[in-house]
């Protein structure tokens, strides 16, 4: 879910209108492929440089494609920052072995 700040720019003409066309751009390119993957179909337009309160309404970060990618759903969960388990507990990809060593979570 966007954060209640990020509510009115996800509403936006503009911003839809940008996430069109950059989807548009993208099934142009190569089908509209997950540009992390490349296996999957994407469906979501991410934001590389994470949006915040300071940078939403700043063009050159929100709506510029240069700041756009278009991710399957697999690869949006992810991403940091996005990947929160049912109760909003966020999650890492760190994980841990039976000996309660760190150890890198195998990607999805
Ligand atoms: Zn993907």
């Amino acid at each position: 879910m966007a954060k209640e700040w990020a509510k009115p720019f996800y509403n936006s003409k503009a911003w839809r209108a940008c996430r069109d066309s950059y989807r548009d751009e993208r099934i142009g390119i190569d089908g509209g492929l997950c540009e992390v993957c490349r296996s999957e179909i994407g469906s979501i337009v991410h934001h590389i440089v994470e949006l915040t309160p300071e940078n939403i309404n700043d063009p050159q970060i929100a709506l510029c494609f240069d700041n756009l990618r278009l991710d399957c759903k697999d690869c949006h969960d992810w991403e940091e920052g996005h990947f929160y388990d049912a109760h909003g507990v966020k999650r890492t990809r760190c994980a841990f072995d039976e000996s309660g060593q760190p150890v890198e979570r195998p990607a999805p």
